[in-house]
């Protein structure tokens, strides 16, 4: 079951393709063609890039689902980072533009950057931190998380950063399953006028943990805080008394970089782990052919450095291409929902990289916001985090990207490290709601449950099979589940976990993930296809469908939608809502029930989690994990509202 193919195919400008690295389909066609024929020749190529120590021996040692990448290559990830630009041309070039939610700005060059990363190198040294110790991070998005990350990498320790928007709960699993001894915090960071008290959530985490060796806070907010005699430290008091020179050591290419958990969409969240030399080439590749980054460019992407997209994108990728990014520390509707436009227009950013979600809240709060700000600086936009619906797509195209900005929809997981799935914005024709093709090196396939390539527009398993290097080694301490969660559907093949068709193009659409995927009378219906059918009437701002046990078709369509302002919950829009479904996508598809809701339950970074929902309709209440919940009471509104029926 598909939706009706859509006419709106936009191909790359003439004026885009020409500056562009990749400038027409056909070039990347053969590049790609190339680059799955031999693909240790393309990654070694792009690696030889960076800066090494000592070279690999070996690009490639491979026996699924253990990889090795660069083998014997020894390399400090941060000299390709900070110290290679420090020391040339781009010394006194902004590496960081810092806008605090308050207003408040400072700029950090690639020569300042990595003074600071030293000077907080020689601070954890001076607490004991070693080499392959891990190092848990609770910042708020200011400059210091950058830092913080990079000085544990320049010594070989393995960062664990924990989103600053998590509770005491969250922090203290997360230490014990990494088993970090060292935190690195803040007092606090503003969010919404607020201040998120960041310190105040460590003390209560490791309360009566006399394991914790160290607490390093960094003043941020002001507010008084607890600081525990010898074990709490303030960031200016130490870094006052240390010395800014650091001689960087070489690490294995395969030296455990960091241990980030996933999102928790599907349940509880997995540590994934990442290692150095193919994490590096992986994010360092895709920066340069997907965001196309120019020494020009003010690049800045949304996310926060608690999520993978911050560290690959934010972090690691865009600091080995020298480019200049703004980072941002607050809300996106605070003061109002102008403030991303406001921040456009004042700094000339010209590469602008967020998630659907932010889109779909905008689009909610209306044009109006965006209307008076300049946004002629932007050449180039990017997506991530779940299936963009078309209609949040036409709206990005047009109200932010003036019709004349790409949109690199790009599809990739925490465990992938680097974006998999994208269009390379010099040559892929765009269509709204799909990630279109494979990047190079990456060979993405969708199978059937017997393992046989899906026809076109079939629906199955997205897979990818053949390593690639920045693929995550292990789920950190279980090796057991990363066999089982991503290696066991197919004999060396790895399985996303997302349901995707692929069309008459070769263009890949993610449907949903394969526990959403539903089966109505035998037609297996994506989550995505009839959300995005009903974000497309215009008085949906918002939609989360899923399935719920019917005797006579096996699965029946429950869908949660959430109101444009100025649309009324009524029996006629309901009944509307259902019809229009139907006349998309086909009358299989018509949600059965249709509830209005108030707001959807999303993760801490925005993605909707359709398996409570799923539970809410099954069963009438939830229970399991669920600490990466943004705000429960969307969870026990909906439960009252089902209830009353
Ligand atoms: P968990 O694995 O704990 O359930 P999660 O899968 O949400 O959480 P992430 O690694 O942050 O954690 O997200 C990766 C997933 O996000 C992908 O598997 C896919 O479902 C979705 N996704 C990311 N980008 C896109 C995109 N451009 N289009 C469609 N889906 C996307
Ligand atoms: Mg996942």
């Amino acid at each position: 079951m598909s939706q009706k193919p859509s006419p709106d195919i936009y191909k790359p400008s003439k004026e885009f393709s020409k500056q562009a690295r990749i400038s027409s389909l056909a070039e990347y066609k053969r590049m790609w063609q190339e680059s799955i024929a031999q693909p240790e020749k393309f990654w070694a190529e792009q690696a030889q890039e960076l800066t090494w120590r000592e070279p690999w021996k070996k690009v490639l040692e491979w026996k699924a689902p253990d990889a090795k990448w660069f083998v014997g290559g020894k390399l400090n990830i941060t000299e390709s980072c900070l110290d290679r630009h420090a020391t040339g041309p781009r010394k006194n070039k902004a590496a960081i533009i810092f806008e605090g939610e308050p207003g408040d700005r400072r700029t950090l060059t690639y020569a300042q950057l990595h003074k600071e990363v030293c000077q907080f190198a020689n601070v954890l040294i001076g607490q004991g931190v070693k080499s392959k110790d891990r190092v848990l991070i609770y910042m708020p998005m200011i400059p210091e998380a950058a830092i913080a990350m990079l000085a544990c990498a320049r010594l070989g320790a393995v960062h664990s950063v924990v989103f600053g928007g998590f509770s005491a709960e969250s922090i203290a699993d997360r230490l014990s399953d990494s088993g970090a001894v060292h935190i690195i915090t803040a007092d606090g960071g503003w969010r919404r006028g607020k201040v998120v008290p960041l310190k105040d959530n460590v003390d209560e985490a490791i309360k009566g943990n006399r394991e914790i060796k160290s607490v390093i806070v960094y003043q941020r907010t002001g507010q008084q805080v607890a600081m525990q005699k010898d074990r709490d430290h303030w960031w200016h008091e130490l870094t006052a008394t240390a010395s800014s020179r650091h001689q960087a050591k070489a690490f294995d290419s395969e030296h455990p970089l960091f241990i980030l958990y996933t999102s928790g969409s599907t349940g509880k969240p997995k540590g994934i782990l990442h290692t150095t030399g193919g994490y590096l080439t992986g994010t360092y590749t895709t920066c340069k052919y997907i965001f196309d980054m120019r020494d020009d460019d003010i690049y800045w992407c949304t996310a926060d450095v608690g999520w993978i997209t911050g560290h690959s994108y934010i972090v690691y990728g865009p600091l080995a291409m020298g480019v200049t990014q703004v980072i941002y520390e607050g809300a996106p509707n605070f003061p109002d929902f102008g403030r991303f436009w406001k921040m456009i227009e004042d700094h000339g950013v010209t590469i602008f990289y967020t998630a659907p979600t932010a889109i779909r809240a905008f689009i909610k709060a209306g044009d109006a916001f965006v209307e008076n700000h300049d946004l002629s600086s932007l050449r180039l936009l990017g997506s991530v985090g779940e299936p963009i619906n078309p209609e949040a797509w036409r709206w990005y195209h047009q109200k932010i990207g003036g019709g004349r900005c790409p949109i690199v929809d790009t599809w990739w997981q925490t465990e992938t490290g680097a974006i998999m799935i994208s269009p390379l914005p010099g040559a892929t024709p765009l269509e709204p709601g799909t990630a279109t093709l494979p990047f190079f090196g990456v060979d993405a396939a969708i199978l059937d449950d017997s393992g046989k390539e899906c026809k076109a527009n079939e629906q199955g398993r997205l897979v990818i099979r053949k390593p690639w290097p920045s693929m995550t080694r292990t789920i950190y301490g279980d090796k057991a589940r990363f066999k089982k969660t991503y290696w066991s559907d197919y004999e060396g093949l790895y399985t996303a976990g997302d349901s995707a068709r692929r069309d008459k193009r070769g263009n890949f659409w993610i449907v949903g993930r394969l526990d959403d995927v539903l089966n109505v009378s035998g037609h297996r219906l994506g989550t995505a296809e009839v959300e995005s059918a009903l974000v497309g009437h215009k008085a949906v701002a918002e939609a989360a469908v899923v399935g719920r046990p019917d005797d006579l078709k096996g699965q029946a369509v429950v869908a949660f939608v959430t109101l444009k302002a100025g649309f009324d919950e009524t029996p006629t829009l309901q009944k509307e809502l259902r019809d229009h479904v139907g006349k998309v996508i086909g009358a299989i598809a018509k949600p059965d029930d249709l509830h209005f809701a108030p707001a959807l339950p999303k993760t801490r970074s925005g993605k909707i989690i359709r398996r409570l929902l799923k539970e809410l309709v099954t069963t009438g209440s939830v229970s399991g994990n669920l600490t990466t919940l943004e705000d429960f009471s969307v969870i026990e509104s909906l439960q009252q509202r089902l209830a009353k029926r």
